[in-house]
Formats: C-alpha cells, sequence, structure tokens
C-alpha cells in the first residue's frame, strides 16, 4: 500500500533537509506544491493553462483547480508507492480536499509531521545565507563561509542577502505561517496523525525520530 505524509514547516525549520532524506528511504515521491505548479503550468496542459492564467496575473489560485492538479499527481504512476506532500495542505478547507481525494484513491494518509522550530532558531539559520549577485553561487557565513569576505571565490561577484533572509522579513513569515497553520495543526492532532518533530542541528536526529514513527514504519 502507497505511504501518503504530509510535511509542515516554518520557512527555514528544515523541510527540505528532511525530505531530501525521507524520500530516498521510503521510496516515496515529494511533491512540492510550488515545484508542481510550475511544472504543470511548463507542461501546457488545459490545467496547466487555466493556472497559469491566475499565476500570471498574481491572483490567488482556486482551492478547487489546486485540488484537481494534486490529484492529478497523486494518481500518476510514479506516485503509487506514496508521497510526502509539502506546501498542501495550508488550510483547513484544503485539508479536507485532501481527505476526499485520497478516499477516492483508496490511500488512508499515514501521518502528518510538523517540524517545530523556534524562531531564533530560524534567524540563526537564515540570516548568515548569502548568495553571489553574479553567478548566483550560494554560502553560509557560518558553515560555508567565502574565502574573502563579501566576495564570490569563483568569479569575484558581491556576495548579497536575499530580502527573504532578512531578520524582519523572517520575523513576518515565521508569525504568519504561526497564524495559518495553527488551526491545520490542531485538526490532524483531533486525527491522531500529528507527529511533532522538534528541530535539532544534527538533520540526521530529525530523519531517525521520523523513519521511527508508525505511520511510517513498512
Ligand atoms: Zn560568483
Amino acid at each position: 500500500m502507497g505511504k501518503d505524509l504530509i510535511i509542515l514547516g516554518a520557512p527555514g525549520a528544515g523541510k527540505g533537509t528532511l525530505a531530501a532524506g525521507l524520500c530516498p528511504a521510503l521510496q516515496i515521491k515529494h511533491i512540492s506544491t510550488g515545484d508542481l505548479l510550475r511544472e504543470v503550468i511548463a507542461s501546457g496542459s488545459a490545467l496547466g493553462q487555466e493556472l497559469n492564467g491566475y499565476v500570471s496575473s498574481g491572483a490567488l489560485v482556486p482551492d478547487e483547480l489546486i485540488g484537481r492538479m494534486i490529484k492529478d499527481r497523486l494518481g500518476a504512476e510514479d506516485c503509487k508507492a506514496g508521497v510526502l506532500l509539502d506546501g498542501f495542505p495550508r488550510t483547513i478547507p484544503q485539508a479536507e480536499m485532501l481527505e476526499e481525494i485520497l478516499a477516492g484513491l483508496q490511500r488512508p494518509l499515514g501521518a502528518v509531521f510538523y517540524l517545530s522550530v523556534d524562531l531564533e532558531r530560524v534567524i540563526r539559520r537564515l540570516v548568515s545565507r548569502v548568495s553571489c549577485q553574479q553567478c548566483g553561487r550560494p554560502y553560509h557565513l557560518v558553515n560555508l563561509p567565502p574565502k574573502a569576505s563579501g566576495v564570490c571565490d569563483d568569479c569575484g561577484g558581491q556576495l548579497i542577502q536575499r530580502e527573504d533572509d532578512k531578520e524582519e522579513t523572517i520575523r513576518k513569515r515565521y508569525a504568519t505561517f504561526m497564524e495559518k497553520t495553527r488551526p491545520l495543526i490542531a485538526f490532524y492532532q483531533a486525527k491522531k496523525l500529528l507527529v511533532e518533530v522538534a528541530a535539532s542541528d544534527n538533520p540526521q536526529d530529525a530523519l531517525n525520530f521520523v523513519l521511527q514513527q508508525p505511520g511510517v514504519q513498512q
């Protein structure tokens, strides 16, 4: 039977790292809604064109369309063994929609992992990220610093911080995430599907913990 899982976490909580370890270990697909949206639009399919109408005008994509996109993807051959959903659902109506989609595919939801992380840790992690203005090479001022301060090793370009990684932006995004996600956490808690994963400095700890959970085991 397939193993369908959800991952929730504030920006900077380490979702990407956990997903990169978890999906190969369970042989499931990592479905990031943002990436999927770009892929479907790029495919030029009827659904892609419809989605593009909203995205290109900056309008909010209706849940019904997002649901159709997720349903198509989950039903695909390479998702039969299961998926890790990242970026969907974001709201209770979306969570209810997902229940319907999975019921239609006769696939029960295995678990919902919530990567909890405190704001100070997120800030420590993200404010140190910079990248080269010229070639885009990423650096981390603590873990992967450039040889000369503020200058790219490869091309000599100037290292800059993304707007998203500025402390004030991080604080805002974190607050928005917590506010929006709290109802979803309660929703899955009530269904006994929520597993809280404490963020750790060692990503392997989080992965080991997740792999031991009942909803994940073979
Ligand atoms: Zn460079």
